[in-house]
């Protein structure tokens, strides 16, 4: 059977990296978290003073990003991929709020941007890739076979945050999660670099209001349309 790559592009916590972790564990694809990619820098950027006094200082950043590697591997618990950073595990780091408060402004440096994509690019290019993100079908890879775009209303989006966190023992209140929700969309769409857009040729699909199952039913529909074409 063919191989492809799935780029999946929506706003934060519209529930796009589950939907991508199954669908990949389903077809035996690897997948691949970008968002993941630009918490891994930017928690390097908090422990390393390069965030600092409420500012990022972009010189250091600049000079530090060939210092950042970042890598995937599998859990051994669970078998879906964790984040390393140089080597350490930063998976549940990478996802506390003081990450998601700064990941956005770190993201929309033009050179942070170039750096990732790049390593995303290198990372895709054999295929058989799930890959999710902001700008995956419009910038990483805009020839993929499949793209989709993601979304739900930010009330329910805040509300599944505030139910993961709350599931990984972390506390937080709704109004604070729905506010960094909706920061972040507003940062991701109107950065002049990769902004967040339904790609060219994207299927959008909203899951406000369907099942999980209805959701994996539907995306393997798409996939066997594509790879049987
Ligand atoms: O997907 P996740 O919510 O973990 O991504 C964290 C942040 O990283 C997003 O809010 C966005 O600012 C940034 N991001 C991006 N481009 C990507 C993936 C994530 O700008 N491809």
């Amino acid at each position: 059977m063919k191989k492809i790559i799935i780029a999946i592009d929506g706003h934060s916590s519209s529930g796009k990296s589950t939907m991508a972790k199954d669908l990949a564990k389903e077809i035996g694809y690897t997948y691949i978290d970008t968002g993941a990619m630009y918490r891994a820098v930017t928690l390097y950027a908090l422990k390393n003073g390069i965030i600092a006094d409420g500012r990022i200082d972009e010189e250091k950043l600049r000079k530090a990003l060939p210092d950042t590697h970042i890598s995937f591997r599998p859990d051994e618990q669970t078998s879906r991929p964790d984040t390393y950073l140089n080597g350490v595990n930063v998976e549940k780091e990478i996802r506390g709020m003081e990450v998601a408060d700064w990941v956005s402004p770190v993201a929309a440096l033009p050179f942070v941007r170039k750096n990732l994509v790049a390593k995303q690019q290198e990372m895709g290019k054999a295929k058989g890739i799930v890959m999710d993100g902001r700008d995956i079908g419009t910038m990483v890879f805009p020839d993929a076979e499949l793209k989709l775009f993601v979304t739900a209303s930010p009330e329910i989006r805040a509300q599944r945050r505030v139910d993961e966190l709350k599931a990984k023992g972390e506390q937080t209140r709704y109004e604070e999660v729905l506010e960094n929700v909706r920061k972040r969309d507003y940062i991701d769409s109107t950065r002049e670099e990769g902004p967040l857009r339904k790609a060219e040729g994207a299927l959008v699909l909203d899951n406000s209001n369907i099942t999980p199952a209805e959701q994996k039913a539907w995306l393997m529909e798409q996939y066997n349309s594509v790879v049987n074409e």
